[in-house]
């Protein structure tokens, strides 16, 4: 359990039951034992529902909500802060229904609200009943359409503030809101110059593809005051980025925030609320430090260090303290959902049974299968090396006809033993060189997990986002094993090298050993942000089943949802086939076939009854039929 440093990154969601299963952990009763995520898996599948799957855990995103929502009032509070907090979740960060519904509820205390990127995510928001005085903010590229909706939704009650991203788009709000008589409440999205560091530096600075530059603010000022709507604009939106590594960035970054709101107060807008974006970060790797998947500071110092520096920049200018906003998606979603895979199969890069040359073998065979005498700690490295060099002659022998691929088998398998022996010695002697720690990576297990990355883990792929990853069951028995993970797409880059270990990121996994018809599962943590929202349809691997679950008032694990995932005939709709169009085609090939004697009657009906069915089934691989197979 220790391995896999669950105690950094989890924030205490995750436990060990005493059977050695990984468990949920009810923030409301963190005493109560964890409720084993093997047996909610052996639950579910009684009811059909197989991995792999997202979990979304209802108490995750509550509690997640509730420490961004107190921790701010705390901050406020102990600042003597004359504002307060209203963050809005950004839907574009996970648009699943069940999600941001339960935001919507569990931030109803809290006057939460929404930010939409997007005519289609606005559509979405306004028809989700926010609660009274939360924010709308409607962010992105608006048309007249999204601009009115804004405008008038105003009437039916909900707080929408327009923010202007350009100075074209201003001039659209300026006709819209004339041709409706209404005025619209805007705010206006400023670049800061502060790049601040991570995967999203681009997001920050002068360069970042969204929001007015200095001339452009003080020409809208201007503009609004012709056309008599100054008093329109009342929030004022600067983004931070996307998973700040460094609290000095955020610090700074809402200084210079400060310095343009002051400003635009100073000429006129009667600013009322400071819109800081998102950035929140999460600690991915629970290293707290700052880099690309962790940051160097706590949710406290983050709302600290906002409150402190809004409240002495407003000081220092006279000015009252504004609402503070801040659009955290991440920090809102990531912990409440995991992707759930089982393994499928392990290629084991060693052996631990002897395999002896025969009689007439190549010498090189007794060769490799020597080294085994000599093996001591101090030599480890020159039997690695004679090893490799063995193989790689006999694999250029097998090449060139010299020996037979009886031969060649035997020399990998030897070779497999010698590397199995190596990886004992490493493991038992402390004192073994680095390199031949690194060189053994080469020879890593691959373990196959029945999910696609590019589907449920994209930014692995895209960005290298590294995840926590743990397995499910026999935590309690040390993992004897060190794998890669590669997916069920036919794509070499599906695969994952990179964890989160008790002695920080490395390029193998501690995994168990596999045990013939039992099943072993993944866990993959902190995924329910952007991950479901960028997922693609590589070699038409679908949405995996969703299953949400919560705890009772009694503390015990519910399911309160669960959504199929894609099957084979709605992939296929999305990419434009007709699927039955799709069945009748197949079928008159197999017709063809069946006339000239190819296909016997039997087999027909076997091979369009499995083809059927595989188009109303799911994606991944299933379990179930090969049981069905097998009576
Ligand atoms: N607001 C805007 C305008 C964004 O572009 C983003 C994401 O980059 C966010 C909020 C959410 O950021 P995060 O998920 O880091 O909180």
């Amino acid at each position: 359990f220790k391995s896999y440093a669950i105690h950094r990154w989890g924030k205490g969601i995750l436990g060990l039951c005493a059977n050695g299963d990984l468990g949920l952990v009810n923030p409301a009763r963190p005493d109560d034992p964890p409720a084993s995520l093997p047996q909610l898996l052996h639950n579910l599948s009684a009811r059909g529902i197989d991995a792999p799957l997202i979990l979304r855990v209802g108490a995750f995103l509550r509690r997640s909500l509730d420490d961004l929502n107190t921790t701010f009032a705390r901050a406020i509070a102990a600042n003597g802060y004359g504002g307060v907090y209203r963050g809005v979740f950004p839907i574009k960060v996970n648009q699943q229904a069940e999600v941001v519904d339960r935001i919507v509820e569990y931030g109803r205390p809290y006057g939460f609200g929404l930010e939409a990127g997007s005519k289609p995510e606005l559509i979405l928001a306004l028809s989700r009943n926010l609660p009274e005085g939360a924010l709308l903010i409607c962010n992105g590229i608006k048309d007249a359409e999204y601009v009115r909706l804004g405008i008038l939704a105003r009437k039916a009650g909900i707080n929408c503030c327009l923010v202007i991203e350009s100075p074209g788009e201003l001039n659209t709000v300026i006709a819209e809101a004339r041709r409706l008589g209404e005025k619209p409440m805007l705010g206006v999205r400023i670049k800061l110059t502060r790049r601040v560091s991570g995967n999203w530096a681009d997001s920050s600075g002068d360069r970042s593809t969204f929001g007015l530059t200095t001339k452009e603010v003080v020409d809208m000022l201007e503009t609004l005051r012709a056309a008599d709507m100054l008093d329109c604009l009342r929030l004022q939106h600067s983004h931070l980025g996307s998973q700040v590594p460094q609290i000095m960035d955020i610090r700074q970054a809402v200084d210079e925030a400060c310095r343009f709101f002051t400003e635009l107060r100073r000429l006129g807008a009667p600013l009322d609320y400071l819109d800081l974006g998102g950035g929140l970060g999460i600690d991915y790797t629970g290293e707290a430090r700052a880099t690309d998947n962790s940051m160097n500071y706590t949710l406290d110092e983050y709302c600290a260090n906002i409150v402190e520096t809004v409240r002495y920049a407003m000081d220092e200018a006279g000015q009252p303290h504004p609402t503070l906003v801040t659009e955290s998606g991440r920090a809102i979603v990531a912990h409440s959902s995991m992707l759930i895979a089982d393994i499928l199969e392990a290629s084991y890069f060693d052996r631990s049974e002897p395999v002896t040359p025969e009689g007439d073998d190549h010498h090189m065979l007794s060769d490799i299968a020597a080294i085994t005498g000599y093996l001591t700690p101090r030599r480890v490295q020159e039997c690695l090396n004679d090893a490799e060099y063995y193989r790689e002659e006999l694999r250029a022998l097998f090449r060139r006809g010299v020996i037979d691929i009886e031969q060649v088998a035997r020399a990998e398998q030897i070779f497999l033993y010698v590397v199995g022996r190596i990886k004992d010695l490493v493991t038992q002697s402390g004192d073994v060189p680095p390199e031949v720690r690194e060189e053994l990576n080469e020879h890593r297990d691959i373990y196959r997990a029945n999910f696609s990355l590019f589907q449920s883990l994209p930014d692995v792929w895209a960005i290298d986002q590294v995840l926590p990853i743990a397995p499910l069951q026999r935590l309690d028995e040390a993992p004897t094993r060190r794998a890669v993970l590669s997916d069920i797409t036919c794509d070499s880059d599906g695969k994952i090298a990179q964890f989160v270990l008790e002695d920080g990121i490395d390029n193998a996994l501690p995994l168990h050993e596999l045990r013939p018809a039992e099943r072993y599962h993944i866990g993959v943590f902190l995924v329910g942000a952007y991950q479901e929202t960028l997922g693609d349809l590589h070699n038409l691997f679908g949405d995996t089943n969703v299953v949400t679950v919560d705890f009772n008032d009694e503390g015990v694990l519910e399911l309160q949802h669960e959504v199929e995932g894609d099957t084979v005939s709605e992939v296929l709709a999305a990419v434009e086939y007709e699927p039955r169009q799709c069945l009748d085609a197949f079928k008159a090939i197999v017709e063809r076939a069946v006339r000239s004697g190819r296909i016997n009657p039997g087999q027909r009906k076997i091979l369009m009854n499995t083809y059927r069915e595989a188009l109303g089934g799911y994606t991944y691989y299933e379990h179930l039929h090969e049981e069905e197979a097998h009576g």
